[in-house]
Formats: C-alpha cells, sequence, structure tokens
C-alpha cells in the first residue's frame, strides 16, 4: 500500500489523494479548500484548522467510523479499519476490531469500487 499524502499518476490528470485524517485513497482533490472528504466527513481547511488530524480521527473512531456521504455510495467492501491499516493509522484502530477481522463485508446497495468514488466526486462538480 501507498504511504500517506502519495499521489497516484493514472495519467496526467487523474490523481488521487489521501484523506490526512481516516486515510480514504481516493480523493480526487487535494485535503484543502474545504473539500469534504466522503468517508469520515472532514471539511478540509475548517474541521482541520480547529482540530488536529488526530483529534478528528479519535471522533471519527469514536463515532464507530461510518461512512460519511449520503450522496457518495460507499465503495463496494469498504472497511474503514482496514483503511485505517493501511493508511498507517492502525494505532487508532480500537484492539477489539482489529483482533477480530472476519474477512466478510456489509455491502450497501448501490456500493461501487472504491476507485470509481473519484470519478463520482469529479462528476457532482
Ligand atoms: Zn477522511
Amino acid at each position: 500500500m501507498l504511504p500517506i499524502g502519495s499521489i497516484i499518476f493514472r495519467g496526467a490528470t487523474e490523481m488521487t489523494y489521501t484523506c490526512p485524517v481516516c486515510g480514504f485513497q481516493n480523493l480526487p482533490y487535494p485535503p484543502l479548500d474545504y473539500e469534504i472528504c466522503p468517508s469520515c466527513g472532514t471539511e478540509f481547511e475548517y474541521d482541520d484548522a480547529r482540530r488536529r488530524h488526530v483529534e478528528l480521527r479519535e471522533r471519527w473512531v469514536h463515532d464507530g467510523a461510518p461512512w460519511h456521504s449520503i450522496r457518495i455510495p460507499k465503495p463496494y467492501a469498504w472497511n474503514a479499519w482496514v483503511q485505517l491499516l493501511n493508511a498507517g493509522f492502525g494505532e487508532s484502530v480500537p484492539l477489539d476490531v482489529s483482533t477480530s477481522f472476519s474477512g466478510s463485508f456489509q455491502e450497501t446497495e448501490g456500493s461501487v469500487p472504491e476507485s470509481d468514488v473519484r470519478e463520482i466526486i469529479v462528476s457532482m462538480r
């Protein structure tokens, strides 16, 4: 998996950015300028102007790390804990969760591949 803050080049214009709060890796825009992360709901330069990323992450985890956006569908097989681990935020994953990965995922109707989330966010502009 890619380290935090890495940029994936899939072509000249298809960059993705990683959310510094929850580790979501398909943000189409940098985590700046009041962009809102569909995964954790952080509004960049607003929420994170007042609280540190680690605080925002802890609050999100405390709430059960739900998929935030109601407009953007939850990606297929999306799992907040896996996402946090992949982003190097494993210390934020509650112990009782990290020791009991079942390997099964709850799918919601209309789930899309995570890579498509980027396109959906862009298309909503
Ligand atoms: Zn996020």
